[in-house]
C-alpha cells in the first residue's frame, strides 16, 4: 500500500509538488494558513485539513513546504502542529530551506515520540516544482531515506541523500551561495555591457555557450531584459537563506565575504519594497549604482 501523504504549505513550490503526488496516484491531504489553495487543491481531489495535527491524524508522511525556521518549528512542533498528531512510525520530510540545525532540533523532538524525519530542501525554483524535476538534497537516516525515494522521485529528477539529519540544508545553504553570487555577477555584466551600448540580448547570446554560462543565467538573464520580476523565488526568501548561511559559517569559523555583500544588497532590496520580487531583480541594485537598465534592444519574435 503506498503510503498516505499529508502537505502542509502550499505556495508557489508546495501547491505544484502536491499536486504532482496526486496526479502520481498519492491520496493527498492537504493544510495551509490560507484558503485559497487548500480548497484549490481540494477541487482537484484533496482532503482538506484545517491544522497540520489533523493532516498528521490522517496520513503515514507529512511533507512541509514552509518559508523558514520559525514557521516550521511552528507549525510542525506548535499547538495544533503536525507532531501533535503523529504516530510512533509516522515520517516527517520537511522540504522548506531553513537552517540546519532548527531541523536536528524539531528531529529531535520527534524522535522522543517514535517519528522519523528527513529534511529535504529543493533547488529547482518553480519551474522543476511544476514539471517535476526538482534537486533534492536529503539528510536523515539512509533506511528512511529509501523507504521514500520513490514518492521523493515524482517531485524531483536528482535525488540525493547527503548525510544525517540537517546535512540537507547544509547542503541547501550551499546551493544558495552560489545561485545568489551566479545572478549578482551576471547582474554586474550585463550592466557593464548595456552601459557600454551593447545590446544586453546579444551579449547574452554570446557567452551563453561559453564558461560564463549557467543555469542561473539561462533562467535570470531573460527575466531581466524582459523586466519580468514575478516571483519566482523571492528576494525576502534569498535573503532569509543568505542569513542563515552566515549564521552557519559564524558557528563553523567560516568567512564568507561575498555572501555576505549579497545578503545586504537583498537587505536594502526588502527595504526598497522589492521583497516579494524575484531575485533577478538583484540586477535592479547594480542598475540604479550605474543609473542604466539591462533591457533587450532586439525586437521579439
Ligand atoms: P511561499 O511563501 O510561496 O509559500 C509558503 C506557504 O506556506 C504559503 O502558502 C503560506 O501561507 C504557508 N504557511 C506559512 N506558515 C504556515 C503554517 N504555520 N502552517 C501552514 N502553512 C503555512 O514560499 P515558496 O516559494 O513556496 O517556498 C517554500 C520554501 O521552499 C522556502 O523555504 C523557500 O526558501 C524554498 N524554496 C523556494 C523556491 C522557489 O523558487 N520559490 C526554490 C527552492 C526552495
Amino acid at each position: 500500500m503506498p503510503p498516505k501523504i499529508g502537505f502542509v504549505g502550499l505556495g508557489i513550490m508546495g501547491k505544484p509538488m502536491a499536486r504532482n503526488l496526486m496526479k502520481a496516484g498519492y491520496s493527498l491531504t492537504v493544510h495551509d494558513v490560507r484558503a485559497e489553495p487548500v480548497e484549490e487543491l481540494a477541487s482537484e481531489g484533496a482532503a482538506p485539513a484545517s491544522s497540520g495535527r489533523e493532516v498528521a491524524e490522517r496520513t503515514d508522511v507529512v511533507i512541509t513546504m514552509l518559508p523558514d525556521s520559525a514557521d516550521s518549528e511552528q507549525a510542525i512542533l506548535g499547538p495544533n502542529g503536525v507532531l501533535e498528531g503523529a504516530r510512533k512510525g509516522s515520517v516527517i520530510i520537511d522540504m522548506s530551506s531553513i537552517a540546519p540545525l532548527v531541523s536536528q532540533k524539531i528531529a529531535s523532538f520527534a524522535a522522543r515520540q517514535g517519528v522519523e524525519m528527513l529534511d529535504a530542501p529543493v533547488s529547482g525554483g518553480e519551474p522543476g516544482a511544476i514539471a517535476g524535476t526538482l534537486a533534492i538534497m536529503v539528510g536523515g537516516k539512509k533506511e528512511v531515506f529509501d523507504r521514500h525515494l520513490d514518492m521523493l522521485k515524482v517531485m524531483g529528477k536528482s535525488v540525493v541523500h547527503v548525510g544525517d539529519i540537517g546535512a540537507g540544508g547544509f547542503t541547501k545553504l550551499a546551493n544558495q551561495i552560489m545561485v545568489a553570487a551566479n545572478i549578482e555577477a551576471l547582474s554586474e555584466a550585463l550592466v557593464l555591457a548595456t552601459k557600454a551600448g551593447l545590446d544586453p540580448q546579444v551579449v547574452f547570446q554570446a557567452v551563453r555557450g561559453g564558461l560564463a554560462g549557467s543555469n542561473a543565467l539561462e533562467a535570470k538573464a531573460p527575466m531581466i531584459m524582459a523586466r519580468n520580476f514575478k516571483a519566482g523565488f523571492r528576494i525576502r526568501l534569498h535573503q532569509k537563506d543568505l542569513h542563515n548561511a552566515l549564521l552557519t559559517a559564524k558557528e563553523l569559523g567560516v568567512p564568507l565575504p561575498v555572501t555576505s555583500l549579497v545578503q545586504q544588497m537583498l537587505g536594502a532590496l526588502i527595504n526598497q519594497g522589492k521583497g516579494e520580487n524575484d531575485h533577478s531583480a538583484i540586477c535592479t541594485f547594480i542598475e540604479d549604482l550605474a543609473k542604466v537598465e539591462v533591457r533587450s534592444r532586439t525586437p521579439r519574435g
